[in-house]
């Protein structure tokens, strides 16, 4: 027997007729490109958007192509993106911090038939536009007086491009299993691989991002969106915040520390959301000007691991709350999140912190399990860590021209990252998979020795990676940047770490350099440092 419900296919343009229906004057500020702060709302927005399909239509852009942005948190980016999905089309945003051969990688993999770009990376395309055939026409997302003179194809401002259209124009009725967006993971090894979100999935995490334990943004929220459109699907905000009606506070290409307060403050944001980096700025601007946050409730951190001393900052001082979620472009992005159940609420100081470390606990639309390298299932105690695997609708099945799908016999998707998962369905990072170290056969986790040479007060990073030992495998090399103007010796370091983390866990060596590489979005390098220290004889391969 079938429901008897309507037939009502979860659209991304949906989210934005809805925005311009019940919530039409909430505003979307941005600080544009140019310069000065722009205000509009979601009613205009979606006028606009209908013009971007249009054009677009009428540039020959037909259901299933791809169009790129390489683009920062603007209005017009989000006019950008529901015009694209509502004629059909696939946002490919494109991350312009990666390096310039994936650039053209991906947009030809891709095989992106327009490029919409920010003033900001016209030289950049300028250079890369004779490896790229297929672009058809690049669009300048500004208006005609700031356009530059440019020789990119068929170039033109966005702003005398969309007044050739009148906007009378009806969304593509797509079916909700038709892509919508495309976002390539930065490869740190190999080449970068094609996520394709569907409408049905970005509808679905939307919502799945709103929830009270996830983001909880509401009507009454003023969502700044740090982490850009172009990582990881902007953790869901650029739909989640017009679904529910949150005023948007877009911060263009400004993203340090005073460029951030001045938005926080100017329009009493109450919740945002971007990686570690961002917020280390903000802090270090607070603490330098003696500033406060009254209106901010609450940060979701994520991208790589929140250090405690943030969290710590923001409640204690603050009085902002902190979620730290982790999440990867695969999984669209959203995994777990770190708001405290009912079993940790009470918990304070140092056990709310260690709880709050945690990457935290799966929503509805997310399942989770660890497995041993045969597949076998680990319990969920704390301490037990494995392969950490995830199913939902809105995790990838299968990467863009990769006929296979990446699935288990059991339809979970191998994230990457190693983890322990608590008796209350806390997950925590270990490490990731093909950073653990593997020693005698048991595993030692590159992370968790990270993090407690960095609590060093002279150590500004730190790294670990496995060397190869004769007897064990591999053992741990710790590889320190001093702070500027310190210097520490090896028995000052392995010193302050004895006795925090197990015996066997304790590096074998310890060497010191001016320099750590990083990922375009500023994760170690850990290829590049294996690579580094491929021939490094540990001083304990020596005596055995
Ligand atoms: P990429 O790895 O291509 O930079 P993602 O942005 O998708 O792309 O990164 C996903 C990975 O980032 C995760 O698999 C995980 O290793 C790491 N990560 C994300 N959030 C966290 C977090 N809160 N703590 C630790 N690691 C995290």
């Amino acid at each position: 027997m079938l429901g008897l419900m309507q037939d009502w296919p979860l659209l991304c343009h949906r989210i934005i007729d809805h925005a311009a229906t019940d919530h039409p004057g909430r505003p979307v500020i941005s600080r544009s490109v140019e310069g000065p702060i722009h205000t509009t709302n979601y009613a205009n927005v979606r006028k606009r958007a209908l013009r971007v399909a249009q054009q677009l239509e009428r540039a020959g852009i037909r259901p299933g192509d791809r169009v790129a942005t390489l683009a920062w948190n603007t209005w017009r980016h989000l006019e950008a993106w529901y015009g694209i999905m509502g004629c059909g089309g696939v946002y490919h945003t494109v991350n312009p911090r990666l390096f310039a051969e994936q650039i053209v990688w991906i947009i030809n993999h891709a095989e992106d038939r327009i490029v919409m770009t920010d003033l900001t990376f016209v030289p950049l395309l300028e250079k890369l536009a004779d490896k790229l055939p297929k672009v058809e026409r690049y669009i300048v997302m500004t208006d005609a007086a700031n356009m530059p003179a440019t020789a990119l194809k068929n170039a033109v401002a966005y702003e005398s491009w969309l007044a050739e259209g009148d906007g009378d124009y009806t969304w593509k009725r797509v079916d909700e299993n038709d892509a919508a967006g495309m976002c390539y993971t930065s490869g740190t090894t190999g080449n970068p691989k094609g996520v394709v979100y569907s409408h049905r999935s970005n509808v679905l995490h939307s919502m799945m991002a709103a929830m009270p334990d996830a983001m909880n943004v509401s009507a009454r929220s003023v969502v700044l969106p740090i982490v850009p459109m172009f990582h990881a699907n902007c953790w869901g905000l650029a739909l989640t915040s017009p679904m529910v009606g949150a005023a948007m506070i877009m911060p263009g290409a400004k993203l340090d520390g005073a460029s951030v307060y001045e938005l926080l403050d100017t329009y009493k944001v109450t919740f945002s959301a971007a990686v570690p980096t961002v917020w280390f700025g903000l802090l270090q601007h607070l603490e330098a000007n003696n500033l406060k946050l009254p209106h901010l409730d609450k940060v979701t951190i994520g991208g790589s691991a929140c250090p405690p001393a943030i969290t710590q900052k923001f409640q204690d001082n603050y009085n902002v709350e902190v979620c730290h979620a982790w999440g990867m472009t695969e999984m669209s992005p959203l995994g777990t999140l770190g708001s405290l159940k009912p079993e940790y609420a009470h918990l304070k100081g140092d056990e709310r912190l260690a709880i709050q470390a945690k990457q935290g606990a799966a929503p509805f639309g997310v399942e989770m399990k660890i497995t041993d390298d045969k597949d076998k299932e680990l319990p969920w105690d704390g301490k037990t860590f494995g392969r950490l695997k995830v199913r939902g609708p809105a995790v990838t099945r299968a990467y863009f021209k990769e006929d296979h799908a990446v699935l288990d016999g059991d339809g979970y998707f191998d994230t990457g990252d190693v983890a322990t998962i608590d008796p209350h369905g806390y997950m925590q990072i270990t490490d990731r998979s093909k950073d653990v170290i593997k020693s005698g056969g048991e595993w030692i986790s590159s992370i968790d020795i990270e993090n407690l040479a960095v609590g060093h007060p002279k150590v500004a990073e730190a790294a670990v990676i496995g060397v190869h030992h004769p007897k064990w495998d591999e053992r741990p090399l710790l590889i320190v940047v001093p702070k500027k103007g310190q210097t520490i010796t090896q028995d000052e370091m392995l010193g302050f770490m004895q006795g925090k983390i197990a015996k066997w866990w304790m590096p074998d060596d310890v060497t010191f350099v001016e320099e750590i590489p990083h990922t375009a979005t500023g994760k170690i390098l850990k290829t590049a440092l294996r690579e580094q220290f491929k021939d490094y004889v540990l001083p304990t391969a020596k005596a055995s």
